[in-house]
């Protein structure tokens, strides 16, 4: 049975009793409309401690398009039921006055890796998205904290403010689920027309191609403009960015590196999808 909780003070007497009797607590943050990416973060969870706590909540403070808040899918009874079969413990469900009581006035603001990308495309988003990381962490009081790969800068910026604020967790980043196609799986792919969604997994082709580029050695500039312009061919909208960083600093590279990484965000339709491989 999965035990939906709503409050966060019953959530932590929960947590606390857990740890009394000396179990590892997992919790696996998302914003629901649950697929296998999040369902994949659940079974490592699972794999790594006694108790797993997923939360749902569609953070306000972390959209920073009124437009694309207003359509974030959510079904939380079939989210429930999808957690139930995957053994999770809990589902935390707070609503926004729980998580934003009224006289809330703090912002944890992480500098450097939240720059470039998408702290350049979306302000305020990594303001939003810090913030609501650390109090699910305090909430859960969580030994350990599974992030996917698929929001690659996401995982940088939560790894950078665990690290600076000492806070008593592990962070663990778990690989991007991909449809057969090679479409990373996203809550927003549904939102897709058929035909959008027949193009989207040239994404995951092209993002390859360059990486095959890099690793022979193509200067990284032009093996860019080539995807840019294959891209725009193949009847993609406009391109945020499409970079080539250092993995873990976010620094862009000049040349092939070991921990070289392509990221992508770019727009679909109505849908802005972004993407990242290791080269
Ligand atoms: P979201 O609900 O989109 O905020 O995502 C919640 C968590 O699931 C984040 O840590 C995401 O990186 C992760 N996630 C989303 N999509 C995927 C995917 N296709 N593969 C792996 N993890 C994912």
């Amino acid at each position: 049975m999965t035990l939906v909780i709503r409050n966060s003070t019953e959530l932590q007497e929960k947590v606390a009793a857990w740890k009394r009797s000396g179990m590892l607590v997992g919790v696996v943050p998302t914003m629901g409309a649950l697929h296998d990416g999040h369902l994949s973060l659940v079974k490592t969870a699972r794999a790594q401690s006694d108790r797993v706590i997923v939360t749902i909540f569609v953070n306000p403070m972390q959209f920073n398009n009124t437009d694309d808040l207003a359509k974030y899918p959510r079904h939380e009874e079939r989210d429930l039921a999808l957690l139930e079969a995957a053994g999770v413990d809990v589902l935390f469900a707070p609503d926004v006055t729980e998580v934003y009581p009224d006289g809330f006035a703090t912002t944890v603001s992480v500098s450097g890796v939240t720059a470039p990308m998408e702290g350049e495309h979306r302000p305020g988003h990594f303001d939003g998205m810090a913030t609501v990381v650390a109090k699910l962490f305090g909430m859960t009081q969580a030994g350990s904290a599974f992030f996917g790969e698929k929001d690659w800068q996401q995982l940088q910026v939560v790894k950078r403010m665990v690290r600076d604020l000492n806070l008593p967790i592990t962070v663990v980043g778990c690989p991007t689920i991909r449809e057969e196609d090679g479409l990373a799986m996203s809550s927003r792919n549904v939102r897709l027309s058929a035909e959008e969604r027949a193009l989207a997994p040239e994404l995951h082709r092209i993002l390859q191609e360059v990486a095959a580029k890099l690793r022979a050695g193509q200067a990284v500039e032009s093996a860019l403009a080539e995807a840019r312009a294959e891209l725009a061919a193949k009847g993609f909208g406009a391109v945020d960015y499409l970079d080539f960083r250092s993995g873990e600093s976010l620094a862009p590279l000049e040349a092939f590196a070991e921990n070289g990484r392509l990221l992508v965000a770019l727009s679909l339709g109505q849908v802005r999808m972004i993407d990242n491989i290791a080269v």
